[in-house]
This record gives structure tokens, sequence and C-alpha cells, in this order.
């Protein structure tokens, strides 16, 4: 039909068949449309008022029909009206035309006009046809459109991964702020470019193939996957990015974004975290050490006091008749005796640490602090739950030393927790009578039972590198501040250690700090 239109006009052999045709065709074509569609003749009135038209305007045909198009004009639009039937009657088109027009309603709309004149065979103008757009619905959507856009930029250009949009030939399309400032390029130089600009060579070399490759077969190797890989920043200096790209098809056509994630910083802090992580045991270490030392001089002196005292009674008791030869070496025997003692002796106030007089100290300061340096190395894979009860806040502590029981008790729990699924370190304060207890537990495998009834003493150890002196010294300590430790099951499995210290005055109050 739409053939037979073609080919016949007005004025072909059979004409007014075919003029019957196009007419029909004009009025399937003019009712299906999804825009107004109207005419009138040059009198103003309306001629046809299409299905748009009625759903646009309100106005169903027949109300429209015969009546003056001026109804849908507003007042201050009048004028433009009889512009419109000078300029279109004398033959001219007005295409996009912006103005106003009424609803039924009273609404008044944003429209679009398009205005034709309409001619009858002699080529007479007898009247226009004009098709309405409504804009308002075009210019909500281009406002959204354009709010959109905002909000994807701002967002694009706060997040601190790079972005970068390149199409299915590896051309960039967009190249975020983030990613402007890690590789070096302004948005200009790289937007338009091959991406493999921002690679070292034998990558750049072959990322052509693997998106050809990916666009041929649909074979996966990065895409979807973050993988850690080296980019090359303007300046021609390397460093290792996480990548994260995926394909955003629209239409057919393959996009891909890539999300790019500098790891240099990452990669120093993790290098400095280790420093200070080995640093930290081996301070801990030689701690524990001198701590051994000052333990086993104290056991040590004893029996050499004990041999100079028997060494210089044995030489009183000796007779006259006793061979000289004997109380000589008795007498050297009480001396070195004397000498090995004295050595232990000032080999114990070189490790021996001044004692400090007990301070009111802040228990959930303390544990931050402890916690922060327990927890190096372990990184987010340890949660720490920390709860101060309100009538737990302060004790009256050595702090060096108190810390030094939570290190060893926090680093003995996130040790044992590294092959455990969930791992939460608890550490937990409460009043009970005139004491403050402290909660350490953790949700590893809990005590070995090889361990459990020798805890604390030195030299238990079920670690290839462990000393096994952490929790004898950590008893002595909490028993110099006149508490216990003990240890148990925790929870839900997990080992759970607890110690008592003294309160304070100010920790009595309820939420007192
Ligand atoms: P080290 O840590 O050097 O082994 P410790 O005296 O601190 O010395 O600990 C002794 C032993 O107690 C550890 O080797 C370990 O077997 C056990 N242990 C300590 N804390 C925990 C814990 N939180 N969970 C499981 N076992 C623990």
């Amino acid at each position: 039909m739409i053939g037979g239109a073609g080919r016949g006009g007005p004025g072909s052999a059979g004409g007014d068949v075919v003029v019957e045709n196009s007419q029909a065709l004009l009025a399937a074509i003019t009712a299906s449309s999804t825009d107004a569609i109207i005419s009138k003749d040059l009198a103003g009135r309306v001629t046809s008022w299409n299905a748009a038209a009625e759903r646009l305007f309100g106005f169903s045909a027949a109300d429209m029909l015969g009546q003056p198009l001026t109804r849908i004009i507003p007042p201050d639009r009048m004028e433009e009206e009889a512009q419109i039937l000078t300029r279109v009657g004398g033959g001219e088109r007005l295409t996009h035309f912006q103005t106003v027009r009424l609803a039924a309603d009273g609404r008044r709309l944003d429209v679009s006009l398009t205005l034709s004149p309409v001619q009858d065979a002699s080529g007479k103008v007898i009247g226009i046809s004009k098709v309405v757009r409504d804009l308002s619905d075009l210019q909500r959507l281009n406002l959204e459109l354009q709010q959109r856009e905002a909000l994807l930029q701002s967002i694009l250009d706060t997040v601190p991964d790079g972005l970068v949009l390149i199409d299915q030939h590896g051309r960039v399309q967009s190249f975020s702020a983030a990613a402007q400032r890690m590789f070096g390029y302004a948005a200009a130089e790289v937007v338009g470019r091959d991406v493999s600009l921002l690679m070292p060579a034998d990558q750049a070399a072959a990322h052509g193939g693997y998106l050809a490759h990916y666009l041929a077969t649909g074979e996966k190797r990065i895409i979807g996957t973050a993988r850690t890989v080296v980019a090359r920043r303007k300046d021609g200096r390397t460093f290792p990015v996480e990548l994260h790209v995926s394909d955003v098809a629209v239409g057919g056509n393959h996009s891909f974004v890539g999300f790019v994630r500098d790891l240099t910083e990452r990669q120093n802090r993790d290098r400095r975290l280790a420093e200070l992580q080995s640093e930290l045991i081996h301070v801990s270490r030689l701690s524990e050490l001198g701590q051994m030392v000052s333990a086993l001089a104290h056991e040590v002196n004893q029996p050499l006091t004990a041999i100079t005292n028997y060494a210089s009674g044995i030489r009183r008791m000796l007779g006259p008749d006793s061979p000289p030869a004997m109380a000589t070496a008795f007498e050297k025997l009480a001396a070195q005796a004397a000498r090995a003692r004295d050595i232990v002796q000032s080999l114990r106030g070189l490790v021996k640490k001044e004692a400090r007089a007990p301070q009111e100290e802040n228990l959930e300061t303390m544990i931050l602090e402890t916690s922060s340096l327990a927890l190096i190395g372990a990184g987010r894979a340890v949660g720490l739950k920390l709860r101060v009860a309100a009538d737990a806040t302060r004790a009256l502590v050595d702090k060096v030393q108190i810390q030094q029981v939570l290190l060893n008790l926090m680093r003995n729990a996130v040790e044992a927790m590294a092959g455990a699924e969930i791992r939460t370190l608890t550490v937990a304060t409460r009043r009970v009578r005139d004491r403050i207890e402290i909660m350490v537990s953790d949700t590893g495998p809990g005590l070995p039972r090889s361990v459990q009834e020798r805890l604390f003493q030195p030299f238990v150890t079920t670690k290839a590198e462990g000393l096994g002196v952490g929790l004898s010294i950590c008893r002595t300590i909490v028993q110099a501040h006149g508490g216990e430790l003990s240890a148990g099951p925790a929870e839900g499995g997990g080992a759970e250690f607890r110690f008592t210290l003294p309160a304070t005055a100010a920790g009595r109050e309820p939420g007192g700090r």
C-alpha cells in the first residue's frame, strides 16, 4: 500500500483510486502518530484532530472539529496565531517553532510546532497542518539526564579509583580525574587514543590481541575479576595497579570500563607494617628475655648465697689440725660463690626496670593503643570488639606493664586465630566489687590440651618460634598488681583470659572517666 501511494500521485493514471488509498494511508499514519497532528483552515478553524492531540490537550476531536484553534492558545500568545496564518498561509513552512499552548484543564504546555501549508491540486493554500511535539517530557528527560550526568561525573571525580572507559577497538572514551592524577595525562591527551598508551611495552603489544580474542570468543581473561597489573605513567615510570574491568554491552556495541587502583601506596604501607611488626616482635622478645634473666637471677641467687654461707661455715668449723690447703680451698669456694652472686646480682640490676608507682589510667585508651600494635599485620582480617563497662573505665596500674600483659594476650589471640574462619578479638572490662576485671577472648581453636595445665609456667609453648615465657610474665605482672590471671574456654570456642586490677575511686562513678 505504501508502494502504491508512492508510485501514484496527484494527476497519475487512475488517480482517484490512488488518491483514496493515499488518504486512507494518511489517516492511518495520523491516527497512530505519537505526535499530535492538527489541521485547520485559513480561517483558523480545526479540520482534523488526531488521537495524540486528544491525549496531549485533553480535548476530544468532537470538542475541537470546526472550533477556532485559539481555544488552545494562551491569551498572551494570540498574536502568534495571526502571524502563523499569514506566513504559512503565504506558503512558508515553519519548523521547530517553540511556544506554549493550553490544555483543557488550563495547564500550559511547552510545545514545538512544525507547520506546513496544505495546498489543493492547483497549488493554492487551503489550510495549515501542524505537528505538535510535547516538550515538557523531553525537557524533563533532558534535565534528568543532565542531572544524572553531573552526579555521575562528580562521583567519578571523587572516587579514589581511576576510571578508564574504552570502546571495542581499545580507544579511550573517557578518563576520570583520578585517572588523570594517577597517570599524569590530561583527559584530552588520552581520549581517542589506544589504551595501550597506559601500559608498559610488553603488555601494550598483547592488549589488542586480548580484546579481539574476547570479542571473537567471549572468553574472559581479565574481565569481571580484579587483578594486579603494571601500569605506565606519562613520564614512563611504571607502577602496580589493581585493575577491574567490566564489559558494558549496549545495543550490540561493547565498551569496557576499567577501574584502576594505585597500589604503590598500599605496597609501601604493607612493607612498613611488616618492618614495624618485626621490630615490635624483636623488642618484645628482648623485654621477655630481660624479665627472664631477672627471674633466673633471683632463682640462682638463693643457692649461691647458700653455697657462700655453707663454705664459710665449714671454714670456721675446721680444727687447727686440718690440712691448711683445705681451709684455703673453702675460703676460695666462699669467695667465688660470693663473686658469682655479685655477677648475677649486677645482671639483675641491669635488666630490672625502676619500679614505677601505679597511676590511675584510662583503660579504653590503654586497650586501643595496645590493640593497634597487636593487630599490626593482621589488618582488617581481625575484628576488634571493645566493651568497656561504665563503672570499669579506670584502674590503678603501671601502664607500661599492663600494656605488656594486654599486648601478650592480644598477640597470642591474633596468632591463635590465624587459621580461623571468623576472627574476632574481644576485649571487655567489668567491675567485680572493688576490682576491675579485664577479659581478652578470641575465636581461635582454644587452648591446646597439652599446655592447659602448665599454661603459666615458663618455657611452655606450642609455637615453633615461641619462647613460652609470655604468659608467665603476664601472671607475674598481674600478681604484682595484686590481681590474678586465669584462662579458660571462650563462649563459642576460642580461648579466654581474665585478669583483675585495682579499681580507682573515679572508676566507681558510673560513666566516670
Ligand atoms: P608463646 O606465645 O611464646 O608460645 P605464651 O606463654 O604466651 O608463649 O603462650 C604459651 C602457649 O599457650 C602458646 O604456645 C599456646 O599454645 C597457648 N596459648 C596462649 N594463648 C592462646 C590463645 N589465645 N589461644 C590458644 N592457645 C593459646
